[in-house]
């Protein structure tokens, strides 16, 4: 009898910590010890191998892990390893209408239209749009005056931290989902001022400017708010469709879902083939690929087009292996680890 009362007492106190956690905003996932151990998240992991395929072992392997894809410099922290020098890169040519302003670990999109500039993040601060996201598009050759679109992928400090500046200086309207627009006014500071609240994104809006239509949805995990971009992009006289995500984490089943919502009624019937993140690394944009794309515009087939066929599967991983961390986290939901 009194194992049993200590052990609902345990039990409780798990409960009770993993909420705090998600009041924390802190994103829970499975050990990785849970994760190997969970039958049923190695099920999902094994659906996700054969999905792989020969051509996408190295995705599978990066996604069905107990965090999932990381940021390299996080990568590094949790393996003990020095921090990862952050340093400012010169602007990349990504696509022939997509370009990659920022750092190492952290960067903003630039995509020219007809008729003016869309951009999606703002580095962290006033002082990091001023001196490093404005001096890279004027060194594209491009007008910073014309920055008529602000998207924010997500209300992190990291991509809304120059907003207010870009804002007030060009005009810019500026996009971020009803939750996050909370989320970024939590963190303001003189450095980094609160955007006026313009345009609330929902999901499945569009965004045109000039010859550039985006395709907006909504993937809350990484925070309640996060979203992606479904962006035509143009290489070597043909145009195609990819994700430009903002956070990838499944972090709880109805999160799943949205994702699985966002690959079957937007990512597969548009077509799309690639999914490239703002800290490179995480998803097709491999650090090896942003180095070469950094060196010189491809003029044969794009690193970054996975194509059609192989993007379908690819996106069919992503699931199985949120599928697989939920199932371990749900196995032993005294096993987590923060990301
Ligand atoms: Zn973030």
């Amino acid at each position: 009898m009194f194992r049993n009362v200590s052990v609902s007492i345990f039990v409780i106190v798990l409960f009770v910590s993993a909420s705090e956690l998600r009041a924390q905003r802190i994103l829970p996932f499975p050990t990785h010890e849970s994760f190997a151990a969970s039958a049923e998240a190695q099920r999902y992991v094994a659906a996700a191998m054969e999905l792989a395929q020969s051509d996408l072992i190295e995705e599978a392997n990066s996604y069905c892990s107990a965090t999932g894809p990381r940021r390299p410099a996080l990568n590094r922290e949790a393996d003990g390893g020095a921090p990862l020098e952050d340093y400012q890169l010169e602007p990349i040519k990504v696509f022939e209408n997509l370009y990659y302003v920022g750092f190492n670990d952290v960067g903003a999109w630039v995509i020219p239209t007809s008729d003016g500039i869309i951009l999606m993040d703002t580095l962290n601060s006033t002082a990091e749009a001023r001196d490093v996201l404005v001096p890279g598009i004027e060194k594209i050759g491009l007008d910073p005056a014309q920055i008529k679109h602000i998207i924010i992928g997500h209300g992190h400090n990291d991509h809304v931290g120059g907003a207010a500046y870009l804002q007030e200086t060009y005009g810019a309207q500026v996009h971020i989902t009803e939750a996050d627009w909370d989320l970024s006014f939590s963190s303001e500071t003189a450095d980094r001022p609160r955007p006026i609240k313009d345009r609330v994104v929902t999901d499945g809006q569009e965004l045109t400017l000039g010859d550039t239509t985006l395709t907006l949805v909504l993937t809350p995990g990484h925070t309640d708010g996060t979203l992606a971009v479904l962006a035509p992009v143009n290489h070597l006289g043909r145009t195609h469709t990819i994700f430009i995500f903002s956070g990838t984490w499944m972090t709880s089943q109805e999160s799943r879902l949205v994702f699985e919502h966002v690959f079957d009624d937007f990512g597969r019937p548009m077509g799309a083939e690639s999914a490239i993140s703002g800290h490179p690394g995480i998803l097709v944009n491999k650090i090896e690929y942003w180095d070469q794309l950094g060196r010189e515009y491809p003029t044969g087939p794009h690193p970054l087009l996975l194509g059609k066929e192989r993007f379908d599967r690819y996106m069919s991983i992503m699931l199985e292996c949120g599928s697989a961390r939920l199932a371990a986290m749900e196995d032993s939901p005294d096993r987590m680890t923060r990301p």
